[in-house]
């Protein structure tokens, strides 16, 4: 890789405005200087607006891109919704979900996110039967990040159980999350195992839990060990509905976090997606374990899951990051103002987030959540991945430059974002991906799917 610069009329360099005119030389993919206030050198690409380091969408499933507008309507819960999805999840195959990973990350590119945390739990063919690499699925999703143009941490998923049952047993699998589960806790970490064998160096492999609900407490444990004994990130789904913190507390008198945390999974390398039914303990939880939190805001009110607690996380300091999760939307900014408005009609108190808090819980936040350290920065040595957003589009004209940071949180869109960097090289140019037509990938990947299901 060549190497490359960029001038950018204001960039934000992690203080609480932006700093101007300030060119990002790059080498090999890596930030090796960064200079505000200097000219524009010949060579150099220019950017107008505001840029930003990738944003991380540190929660993602790709295959609930296809229930957009499909399940946004009529009647019922969590548990309805959760019905329509495992219906969407037993049409998938290796080509169509690959095809449809690869136009949702290609959006996600679009929105500038340039890292993704896959939470991928569909694991197998129909009837749980092993394809012929047992990790097909897993690498569809690699290759799909890959060919959209950006980095993905593969959050791979036990999964193994369909409930807790009041003696603290799991009910077994059935239907389409036999597809899910490997059927053993042994049977996942080979599976995994063998996964890491092949990895680029856009690629890397987490663990992840799929809940309380679904991993029996000596299972999470291996997870977690695992984890550790491979430096791995490890995520887990923890109080996103009422009903989950119930079943948990009658078979084990504790809450989810509290079951987490007795069985050895807090920790740094810890986050929490959801967490909005949380106690007091719980956040207590997180803070001593210095585990992190995710937010998915837009799939949580699309849910009916809930408002989290995030002025206590913020108190606590339990540090935040940002998922689309369902894809209900894709816009991390929408995602960040999204904490600190329902945290408005929450608490009836206004200004609990700062905005520059907001933007590090869209990049270096969600970066480090997903093991990517150091990433998610207009810094040195910071991977040189950039995000120039438009600040003369209908919504962001007439913001002054001081104040580009807010108006970036609170009233730009996914839209809004021009151009889009990754490892140094352009993959979206004047809003429009480099290599991939994605609203006709979209329509043709989510046609096939449904196509299938009917
Ligand atoms: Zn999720």
């Amino acid at each position: 890789v060549v190497a490359a610069s960029f001038h950018c009329e204001l960039a934000w360099l992690g203080g609480e405005a932006p700093a101007r005119d300030v060119l990002v030389e790059a080498d090999d993919g890596v930030i090796v200087a960064v200079t505000p206030d200097a000219p524009a050198p010949s060579g150099a690409t220019r950017f107008a607006g505001l840029v930003l380091p990738g944003l991380a969408n540190a929660h993602s499933h790709a295959f609930h891109r296809a229930l957009r507008s499909r399940t946004q309507t009529g009647p019922g819960t969590f548990w309805t919704w959760r019905d329509d999805m495992y219906r969407l999840a037993a049409t998938l195959d290796p080509e169509s979900y690959h095809r449809l990973a690869r136009a949702t990350f290609a959006e996600m590119v679009l929105a500038g996110v340039t890292c993704v945390g896959e939470f991928h739990y569909l694991h197998h063919a129909p009837g749980g039967v092993r394809y012929r690499d047992p990790n097909e699925l897993g690498a569809a999703m690699i290759a799909a990040a890959s060919e959209a143009g950006l980095r993905i941490t593969l959050l791979d998923t036990c999964y193994l159980g369909a409930g807790i049952d009041p003696d603290g047993g799991l009910r077994p699998v059935e239907g389409t999350q036999l597809r899910f589960s490997d059927g053993s806790v042994d049977a996942w970490i080979a599976r995994v195992e063998a996964l890491l064998a092949d990895v680029e160096s856009n690629v890397r492999v987490g663990a992840a839990i799929h809940s309380v609900r679904a991993v029996a407490p000596t299972s999470m444990s291996a997870v977690a060990d695992w984890a550790e004994t491979y430096d791995r990130m490890l995520h887990a789904h923890v109080s996103e509905q009422p009903a989950e913190n119930e079943q948990c507390h009658h078979a084990f008198s504790r809450s989810p976090l509290g079951l987490l945390a007795d069985v050895g999974v807090l920790g740094e390398r810890f986050t929490a997606v959801h967490a909005t039914h949380m106690t007091e303990h719980d956040v207590t939880l997180l803070a001593t374990s210095r585990s992190s939190v995710c937010m998915c805001p837009t799939t949580e009110r699309d849910l009916a899951d809930g408002i989290a607690p995030t002025a206590r996380f913020r108190d606590a300091g339990v540090p935040m990051c940002l998922g689309s999760d369902s894809h209900a939307v894709i816009d991390l900014f929408e995602e960040a103002r999204a904490v600190e408005l329902d945290e408005r009609l929450a608490s009836g108190v206004r200004g609990t987030h700062r905005v520059m808090d907001l933007l590090v819980a869209a990049t270096s936040a969600g970066h480090s959540a997903l093991g990517w350290r150091g990433a998610g920065r207009i810094a040195v040595g910071a991977p040189a991945d950039l995000v120039a957003v438009d600040l003369r589009s209908p919504r962001t004209a007439g913001v002054p430059a001081d104040d580009a940071l807010a108006a970036v949180v609170y009233v730009a869109t996914a839209g809004d974002v021009t151009d889009v960097v990754v490892n140094g090289r352009h993959v979206v140019c004047d809003r429009r991906h480099c290599n991939l037509d994605v609203a006709a990938e979209l329509d043709t990947s989510i046609r096939a799917v449904w196509d299938a299901a009917s």
